[in-house]
């Protein structure tokens, strides 16, 4: 039997060499940073290097944009500000009066922006168990426009499987857009599944060390709504900056191997807290009895760094388990090297659907033997 070439192997190159060279004019091997607004005209007007004003297009976002697109798999991508910024260009490139299906458990800025912003805006919305494909069917309408689902959710981590909803927005020829923030391309690539656009926050595994907002929007193909989300950023301004642009390159230089530790960190971590007493339930696809287990083994490489666990005492509890934690870091935020952990109730308010003795853990890079030390501690009291 010959093995299966690992995609990974594709993935690490890209990751080091997409959209960068080594540089023409001094040699240099780290990629400059761009900090100009502006550029040289040619003599006849023409702009013959392409770059003009650094909001249509700067030389670091341009890199990084196409690195993104190669990493998913896609033909094209559209860095913003924050992954907040993708987003909402995603559902400002609809009109109002149409009408969007997301699956009911996802980010819940992406939940206030589609329940607040956008119903005063005419934008109409269903909720619906998206692992349930008659229920996408049911809910889907003559004024559907778009399909919206993430996958591993924040923060109860359901799995959902993206080929049968791609199959069938599809059918009724309705665009699937795809958060990939928790799995990222290493894990599972939505496009290769049907998906026709990839949304990301690159805040997190991306960038991956908890010091640039980013966000970004990849396409499978180029279609109207591709020109329609592009016109937010280099008409609206919801530019990222070069700077961000480049540490967030130089973060995706490690992604591969980023992403591994954190899947082995929060497997351990998992299968620790699952048979802790002070726990009552873990949401980790990775343990055998959890619900997502089956899809997520067929869809996604591993399971991934995030984790959200139940502690028997309710809110009280949690927030008392919290505060003896000596090295995992109470904050908010994922996908770094730091381990963090948050109590999502109390941040996410009225449009909160996590139980109040829910932690949500973002499994980082430290030993995973040290970060177990911490929760054992934390949990006996
Ligand atoms: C963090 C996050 C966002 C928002 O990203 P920002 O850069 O904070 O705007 C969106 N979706 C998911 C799944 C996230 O984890």
């Amino acid at each position: 039997m010959t093995a299966l070439p690992d995609p990974n192997q594709n993935l690490q190159t890209l990751s080091i060499h997409s959209g960068r060279q080594v540089d023409p004019a001094t040699g240099s091997v780290a990629t400059p940073l761009y900090t100009s607004t502006t550029f040289e005209r040619d003599p006849d007007g023409e702009f013959s290097r392409h770059f003009f004003y650094s909001r249509i297009d700067n030389p670091n976002r341009k890199s990084l944009e196409q690195c993104l697109a190669d990493l998913e798999g896609g033909v094209e991508a559209v860095a913003f500000s924050t992954g907040m910024a993708a987003s909402l260009a995603v559902f400002q490139a609809l009109a109002p009066g149409d009408h969007v299906v997301l699956h009911r458990d996802l980010y819940f800025g992406v939940r206030e922006l589609i329940t607040g912003l956008f119903s005063r805006w005419g934008l109409e919305h269903s909720f619906v168990d998206m692992r349930n494909i008659e229920e996408v069917r049911q809910a889907c309408r003559p004024q559907t426009r778009l399909l919206w689902l993430e996958t591993p959710t924040n923060p109860l981590v359901e799995v959902v499987e993206i080929r049968p909803v791609a199959e069938l927005a599809r059918s009724l020829q309705i665009p699937l857009a795809c958060e990939n923030t928790f799995a990222t391309p290493v894990l599972q690539r939505p496009l290769e599944l049907g998906a026709d656009l990839v949304v990301h926050a690159l805040t997190k595994y991306l960038s991956g060390h908890s010091d640039a907002l980013g966000g970004a929007v990849i396409f499978g193909r180029k279609s109207d709504l591709t020109d329609r989300i592009k016109v937010f950023q280099r008409v609206g301004g919801a530019v990222l900056s070069p700077f961000d642009c480049w540490i967030i390159l130089r973060g995706l230089e490690t992604l591969v191997p980023r992403v591994r530790l954190h899947c082995e960190n929060a497997r351990q971590v998992a299968e620790f807290l699952s048979t802790h007493p002070a726990v009552a339930v873990v949401h980790y696809p990775g343990l055998t009895n959890d619900p997502g287990h089956a899809i997520a083994t067929r869809q996604m490489r591993d399971f991934g760094g995030m984790l959200s666990f139940e502690v028997r005492g309710g809110r009280e509890e949690a927030f008392a388990m919290t505060s003896r934690l000596k090295l995992i870091v109470r904050a908010t935020s994922l996908g770094g090297t730091h381990s963090l952990i948050e109590h999502r109730a109390s941040i996410e308010g009225v449009f909160s659907r996590s139980p109040e003795s829910l932690l949500r853990l973002s499994v980082g890079l430290e030993g995973a033997e040290d970060l177990i030390a911490d929760l054992d501690q934390a949990l006996r009291g």
